[in-house]
């Protein structure tokens, strides 16, 4: 993948919030699968385009594995923790972003048996229902996560989260917008004026200025995803292997499991060192799937198997063993979307990248270093 893609990412996105915009990057999930080390060194280390205000991860461990690495500054942890994982979540110095008066009171159990005072962000349901306290009720919890806070706990933070902001139509996102500063609005005054706030994902960020809230939280577009109509990131991540195998068969020669392709007249078929267990989803044959081969697309046929993908070279009679795949990335004039093949396998480009496996060797590039060998050289080109 290109850091230096994703630094420039990074830039865009915070530039279309505020000049002066501050990001959280979203690294959960092994920063969308790409490598969270590499990605944290890219984005806090000397090249950063900003110092992050924060780094936001889902899950404790995943705090815990940021400490790891060394980072020392805000990790907030966005998935409501379950509650035996507070107790960790205090000990690695985390940030938890809390949902219920439960989770304050317990938080604040553990501030006060540690002796210090503990840091928290409050989600706010503006309909995205799976964590959070319900905008509308806030004149119960605003109180009343107050009162469980005082003198134990730094409220430090209060944010919602978008659920259609990469679709064409904005209202719902307007309409969560306006029910967020509706629960700010109804905080207490001394609470409110002490909190941060941050609301906007990368589709949020793009395409409506973050709402002007100078804190913004992009997981996809810093990683070459789409986030919606007008929001397209420089592509980052590229996915390459080797053909293994070239070989001619007759026709009614089949491939895979089921053989549910067979060749209509004398074909070449290429054998990918590639498959489901590298990330590369079944749905992806039946979707239509492709690859580039010198530069030109192939078709990829019948299913795909756990370790090998094949292809119809039919076109390419110069195409031979231990030449580059590209299943995601630029090959010559020709260029796959990561979008593009999730929409194929009916899904999002957050799912593809999240499900490339460990097997596949993570490669990191700065600049227009040459990203692969065209031809020969040994194992598989990286991602
Ligand atoms: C994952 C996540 C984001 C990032 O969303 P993208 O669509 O990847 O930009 C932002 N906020 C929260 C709470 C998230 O869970």
């Amino acid at each position: 993948m290109r850091l230096d893609r994703l630094r420039e990412n990074a830039l865009a996105v915070t530039r279309a919030a505020a000049p002066t915009a501050r990001l959280i990057p979203m690294v959960k999930a092994n920063a969308y699968g790409l490598g969270v080390e590499a990605v944290v060194r890219a984005l806090a280390g000397p090249s950063s385009p900003g110092e992050p205000w924060a780094f936001g991860v889902a899950t404790v461990a995943e705090g815990e594995a940021l400490r790891g690495l060394g980072w020392q500054g805000r990790v907030l942890v966005f998935a409501p923790p379950p509650p035996g994982e507070l107790r960790r979540a205090a000990h690695a110095g985390l940030t938890p972003c809390l949902s219920d008066l439960d989770s304050v009171a317990h938080w604040a159990r553990l501030a006060g048996e540690l002796g210090e005072t503990l840091p928290f962000h409050l989600e706010v349901d503006t309909g995205m229902g799976r964590a959070g306290l319900l905008w509308d009720r806030v004149d119960e919890w605003g109180p009343a996560v107050t009162a469980a806070a005082a003198g134990r706990l730094r409220w430090e933070g209060c944010f919602t989260h978008f659920h259609s902001a990469d679709e064409p139509d904005l209202a719902p996102t307007d309409l969560q917008w306006d029910r967020f500063v509706h629960a700010l609005d109804h905080l207490p005054a001394a609470v409110r004026e002490g909190l941060v706030v941050h609301v906007a994902n990368s589709a949020a960020a793009l395409r409506r200025g973050g709402f002007g809230v100078p804190l913004v939280r992009p997981g996809i577009y810093l990683y070459g995803g789409g986030a919606g109509e007008g929001a397209i990131p420089r592509p980052v991540a590229s996915l390459r292997a080797r053909l293994a195998l070239v070989k001619e068969v007759p026709a009614g020669a089949t491939v895979g499991y089921g053989a549910t392709y067979t060749a209509r007249r004398p074909e070449r078929w290429g054998s990918v060192a590639i498959g489901y267990g590298d990330g590369l989803p079944r749905a992806l044959a039946t979707g239509g799937g492709e690859v580039i081969v010198h530069g030109a697309r192939a078709p990829i046929i019948g299913r795909i198997s756990m370790d090998v993908t094949t292809i119809d070279l039919t076109g390419l009679p110069d195409a031979r063993p231990g030449d580059v795949v590209t299943l995601i990335g630029r090959d010559g004039a020709e260029e796959i979307g990561v979008d593009e093949v999730a929409r194929r396998c009916g899904t999002i480009s957050y799912e593809i990248l999240t499900g490339l496996t460990a097997r596949l060797p993570r490669v990191y590039l700065e600049g227009d270093a040459e990203e692969w060998a065209p031809r020969g050289g040994p194992g598989n080109p990286p991602v």
